[in-house]
């Protein structure tokens, strides 16, 4: 296997019916078959080439799968409707009723808020901790965990999480480490780390074109199977399937993803450097200044640097709230969620991305109201974008 997923995913072939050089896409919900044995066979095992029903899998979604195992460079994967699909099945799929899970506090708020409020109705219970304190971690293990759960780089403070170690732990206790990689993908390979299974939002970076939501789960071909069984899968029977001409666009785009990372992160180390020269506070993992900077450093793959998201200080939600509105008249980008878009998106994660986290626990975790998250966009003149930054940061008191 070539270490650079890059090449791994140029390596990965498929042609349409006609030698097209992109696949083709199924325009069905079922296949027929030409025996009744070769049908039963299929409902108890998967074959090769065969296929079912399009909400056990699809060869479309069976190709943008194969692209994604190929990026992370695990035997398998699966694709999902949504990132939420995919967190949510991979992690009902590992833990039943009286299971516990020890996650990082510092999630996307959906996980948190699916963790904290729903899965307590199934009787699965989470400890929440701070993924940077192994020894909380440690202590918070017992024999009905089945699961350390965490970000690589966390939302929003972009804490890292040290992959290895958390291995370790996992390993000792014979527990599974899930990983969303949804912020570092190329940048972090969260499975040669050490993750046993990896989950994505496709809707971010891996996608790039916000026109859709989805999501994937990446692991060993038995875990991949199990999900997708049609007795006590939980993709399978949740039924959080992606449509297959969803799934050929995100593929095409996933063939551009090495490019977008590259810039994400080149433009992100530009404004992050400007900003915190100028006096700004400045959390970016690329940053000496960042308190993980040295570990991220021993995690990433250089060459796509230290990924496109950056979150500032701005001291309150009144100045925060301002200069967002002003980015927005100056064409730097806009006041929207999500990332890894062309265009730099901001937002102030306290009142929109993480506020299904209660007030208290997000200052326990550092989280104030004036933070602004900003996902760098591929700006083809960063220093243009960073002046007009300086001056709507002027603008709003926040720089002199
Ligand atoms: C957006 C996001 C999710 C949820 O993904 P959807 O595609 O919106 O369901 C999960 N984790 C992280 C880190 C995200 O940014």
């Amino acid at each position: 296997m070539h270490q650079d997923p890059a090449v791994r995913i140029q390596d990965y072939q498929v042609f349409g019916e006609y030698g097209d050089v992109n696949p083709s896409i199924s325009d069905a919900a079922t296949y027929t078959f030409l025996s009744v044995e070769k049908m039963q066979q299929l409902f108890s095992e998967e074959v090769e080439g065969c296929f079912l029903y399009s909400r056990h899998s699809s060869p479309m979604n069976h190709f943008l799968s194969q692209a994604l195992a190929a990026l992370e460079g695990t035997e398998d994967a699966h694709v999902m409707a949504s990132g939420m699909g995919a967190i949510s099945s991979c992690l009902l799929q590992i833990c039943s009723s009286g299971d516990e899970i020890v996650s990082s506090r510092t999630i996307y708020g959906g996980t948190y808020a699916i963790m904290k409020n729903f899965f307590p109705k199934f009787g699965i219970k989470t400890n929440f901790v701070n993924i940077t304190d192994l020894d909380e971690i440690k202590s918070k293990i017992n024999d009905k965990t089945k699961v350390i759960y965490c970000e690589t780089i966390s939302n929003p403070l972009l804490e890292i999480a040290d992959l290895r170690e958390l291995r370790k732990i996992a390993d000792e206790r014979g527990i599974k480490l899930v990983v969303d990689n949804t912020f570092s993908p190329m940048v972090v390979p969260a499975f040669k780390l050490g993750a046993h299974i990896v989950v994505y939002s496709l809707t971010k970076f891996v996608n790039g074109t916000n026109d859709c939501v989805a999501g994937a789960v990446c692991g060993d071909h038995e875990f991949i199977s199990s999900l997708k069984s049609v007795n006590d899968g939980a993709a399978m029977l949740l039924g959080p399937v992606l449509d297959s001409l969803r799934s050929a666009s995100i593929l095409k785009n996933m063939r551009t993803l090495h490019i977008r990372m590259k810039q994400h992160s080149e433009n992100a180390m530009h404004l992050a450097s400007e900003l915190e020269k100028a006096g700004i506070k400045v959390f970016y993992p690329g940053l000496p200044s960042h308190p993980q900077h040295k570990l991220i450093t021993s995690m990433i793959d250089a060459k796509y640097g230290y990924s496109g998201m950056i979150t500032i200080d701005a001291k309150d939600f009144e100045t925060a709230s301002k200069l967002m509105i002003l980015m927005q008249e100056a064409k730097v980008g806009y006041f929207a969620v999500s990332l890894g878009f062309y265009k730099t998106l901001f937002s102030s994660p306290g009142s929109s991305t993480s506020s299904e986290i209660p007030k208290e626990e997000q200052e326990a975790m550092g989280m104030t109201s004036g933070l602004v998250r900003f996902s760098m966009g591929l700006d083809n003149d960063i220093e243009d974008t960073t002046a007009r930054i300086m001056k709507c940061m002027k603008e709003c008191g926040l720089l002199k």
